[in-house]
């Protein structure tokens, strides 16, 4: 047995904060003075790791002003936009402590949950996530999807994908090492965070509404991001594709030996126009979905053969250098 999986931890630690951040420029003089007050709290030593997700707008600057002031806080910045998902994985990557906290910019995440996740890990926890009670600021119809999306991904999925948790969470040393084994591209994290297992401790919060500036998700994107979702972690539709399938070649084959039966005891009358083009239509219909159905998943196998990196660092401050590369 590893001292890791002893039941409770009391030397001192390090833990590094990793703030995924995209053109947010408007909160990062509201996050700083929060993010601080709340690490003060904890006994640790402390760094704060920005990942610049390819911002086009003062937020490089901003970081470099953060950063030269602050010799805990690093930043990295990606060579372009490469997504949130893929700015997590660049700072896990480069995070080298006991313990990492993933946090959003926006100060939807409170900064003073951290000091109950560092509880958790001192603990002996290996995941400490943030479960959301209540989501303020948030529109209902981004509320009603969000749970369907939960609840729909909970039964789809054999893999353990807890309800209303986002990316909010401490990891200890040995389940972010687990993560950087996981070189997929198409990265749904939830699905990955559940995945690795270890012992996950929930700890429950307030959601606020987002300090300043506007959400980087709109409705496209959640689409493609819950269908990532279901299609990293689930194989349900192809299933589903199959029965439907399986259902209408039966129905379709009832009904021709009906036709067939008549044609044989009454002649052929030469009507049936509707009959046709309805089992016509209905036949095409399925196919193309279960075509569609098999294309995603194509698609993704594809997008995963090339292995390409999951992202490109154009520039670090404050950085020690990389860790070695799980590829
Ligand atoms: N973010 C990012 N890359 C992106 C989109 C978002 O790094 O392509 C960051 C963003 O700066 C923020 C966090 O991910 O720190 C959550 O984004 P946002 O608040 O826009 O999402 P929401 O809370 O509305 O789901
Ligand atoms: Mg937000």
């Amino acid at each position: 047995m590893s001292i890791e999986s002893a039941p409770s931890r009391t030397v001192s630690h390090r833990l590094c904060v990793i703030v995924p951040v995209f053109n947010e420029s408007a909160v990062l003089s509201l996050l700083m003075p929060r993010l601080d007050a709340a690490l003060a709290t904890i006994a640790a030593d402390v760094r704060v790791l920005f990942v610049d997700d390819g911002s086009t707008d003062a937020t490089p600057q901003e970081l470099a002003r953060i950063a030269n002031n602050d010799a805990r806080v690093g930043v990295l910045r990606l060579a372009r936009n490469f997504g949130k998902e893929a700015a997590m994985t660049a700072g896990l990557d480069h995070a080298d402590a006991d313990a990492v906290v993933i946090i959003d910019a926006d100060l939807q995440d409170p900064p003073e949950v951290i000091r109950e996740f560092w509880s958790q890990f001192e603990l002996g926890a290996d995941v400490a996530y943030g479960v959301r009670i209540s989501r303020a600021g948030e529109s209902w119809l981004k509320r009603i999807t969000a749970a369907t999306f939960y609840r729909l991904i909970d039964r789809m999925s054999d893999t353990p994908i807890p309800r209303d948790t986002g990316d909010f969470r401490l990891l200890s040393r040995r389940a972010v090492d687990a993560l950087r084994q996981l070189r997929e591209r198409h990265r749904f994290m939830k699905g990955l965070f559940g995945w690795v297992g270890f012992k996950q401790v929930a700890v429950r919060y307030h959601r606020e509404p987002r300090a300043a500036g506007a959400s980087k998700f709109n409705f496209w994107k959640l689409w493609n991001f819950a269908l990532e979702g279901i299609t990293s972690f689930s194989t349900v539709p192809l299933r589903i594709a199959t029965w439907i399938g399986l259902m209408t070649a039966l129905v379709a084959f009832i009904y021709g030996t009906v036709i067939i039966a008549k044609t044989l005891i009454y002649g052929e009358p030469v009507r049936g126009y509707p009959s046709l083009m309805s089992v016509m239509l209905l036949l095409g219909g399925t196919q193309l979905v279960a075509l569609g159905i098999i294309g995603e998943y194509l698609g993704r196998m594809y997008e995963e053969s090339k292995r390409r990196p999951l992202y490109l660092i154009s520039e670090s401050t404050n950085m020690a250098p990389p860790l070695p590369k799980h590829v």
